[in-house]
């Protein structure tokens, strides 16, 4: 973990308390976890590090509910600071930790306090996860072209259609499910419904598997009946209610990036003073430390504008989709560039599966494409420049 000095002019005193227990909690707890061999013990492995998240009190900062008083206030930095210390260790565990946060939002904002009740404890205890279930095969990037429809008779939704490229799909408790209310109307007519997954009608297609280890898979909802208090937030709304959860943790997906990019040039750094060849250790070699010095640039302008963006969130801010498109834009096209540099440094052993930057060079490519696009995040910024 890089210190905190870098990030300190965003920080309230309590967080610099926070950096050092959750890098203490991660050392025991998370660091020592063996890399999962395949989606199955990913899965395993998931919920076993929300079990841990929750018992030591840190999951409970994925799901601020400001209705409970034993929950920790509304503190994006502090989930940042999570975020890339768990990044740094370890990807499943940030996702698994992003998801609970990412899957608890809409409920957060927009559920009835009979439903945040009945989740948000167990949530914030580590004994249900959730899931963000927005993207189609038809509809990624372009969130109008969901396809899912929710119909209501008389006392209860009826949901129709399929979300893939899920994350925790199969192994969640709940789903934030995104669904067509109002046909025709493109992202005005969509609305936002929690969908437990016990849920009559609700199935588990099958997992997606991707290169490194995350949860991720394919529900579809055939009559998935639901009560109507499951609507999350205003009918007609949820477009609002959905963007309004990305910007707010878009600058975690960066603190993430950061996280693993610290990791890659820690790594890079210890190999390169250890290593010799032509007689002198690589960090000798000045195009070695030229590289070294980049990795290093990239990672501190990310840290800046992540908490730069964090901070905006937290203090209420009018800037939150700029800074929190251009935090997530830089830091993870940068994570990539950095990992790359690291893996380059490692020579062979950079590619071998068992070394850590290999691990990381296939965990950090996804960062560039969910929860927005780069592309998407260039255009967020153009709207909004000021
Ligand atoms: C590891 C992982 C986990 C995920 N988890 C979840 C999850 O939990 N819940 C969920 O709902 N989704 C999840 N997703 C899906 C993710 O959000 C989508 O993949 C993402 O939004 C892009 O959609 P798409 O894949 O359909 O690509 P497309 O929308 O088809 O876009 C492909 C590419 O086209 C370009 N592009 C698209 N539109 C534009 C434009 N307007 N201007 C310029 N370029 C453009 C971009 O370069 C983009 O990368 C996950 C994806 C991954 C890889």
């Amino acid at each position: 973990m890089p210190s905190v000095t870098t990030i300190e002019p965003f920080l309230d005193p309590e967080h610099l308390e926070t950096a050092a227990a959750v890098e203490e909690f991660v050392a025991e707890k998370i660091a020592p976890l063996p890399a999962a061999a395949d989606d199955d013990e990913g899965r395993a492995q998931a919920r076993e590090i929300l079990a841990r998240l929750g018992s030591s009190g840190w999951a409970a900062f994925a799901a601020p509910d400001g209705d409970r008083p034993d929950s920790p206030p509304a503190d994006l930095r502090a989930a940042c600071l999570i975020r890339e210390t768990l990044a740094h260790a370890s990807p499943l565990a940030d996702a698994v930790f992003a998801l609970q946060a990412l899957g608890s939002r809409p409920l957060i904002d927009g559920g009835s306090e009979d439903l945040r009740a009945r989740w948000l404890p167990r949530v914030a205890a580590g004994s249900a996860m959730a899931a963000f279930a927005m993207t189609e095969p038809d509809a990624g990037s372009d969130v109008g072209g969901i396809r899912t429809e929710a119909v209501r008779s008389r006392d209860e939704w009826v949901l129709e259609g399929r979300k893939w490229l899920i994350s925790n799909a199969g192994i969640a408790d709940f789903y934030t499910v995104f669904a067509v209310t109002r046909p025709g109307a493109g992202t005005r007519g969509l609305s936002c419904f929690l969908v437990p997954a016990d849920a009559e009608g609700l199935r588990f297609v099958g997992p997606q598997i991707l290169s490194a280890p995350h949860p991720l898979g394919e529900i579809e909802l055939a009559g998935c009946r639901l009560p109507t208090d499951h609507l999350l937030g205003i009918e007609n709304e949820g477009f609002k209610l959905g963007m309004r959860t990305l910007d707010r943790l878009r600058a975690t997906v960066a603190a993430a990036a950061c996280g693993m990019a610290a990791r890659a040039l820690a790594e890079a750094r210890r190999h390169a003073t250890e290593r010799r060849q032509f007689g002198r250790s690589l960090d000798d070699l000045q195009l070695v430390q030229a590289s070294l010095a980049e990795m290093a640039t990239d990672l501190e302008s990310s840290r800046l504008l992540t908490y730069r963006a964090a901070w905006e969130v937290d203090r209420g801010g009018e800037e939150v989709s700029y800074r929190s498109a251009m935090a997530k834009l830089a830091a993870t096209e940068a994570a990539q560039r950095v990992v790359d540099r690291a893996v380059q440094i490692l020579g062979g052993r950079g590619v071998l599966a068992a070394s850590p930057v290999d691990h990381l060079y296939r965990s950090v490519r996804a960062l560039r494409i969910y929860e927005g696009a780069s592309d998407i995040q260039r255009l967020v910024i153009a709207r909004r420049l000021p």
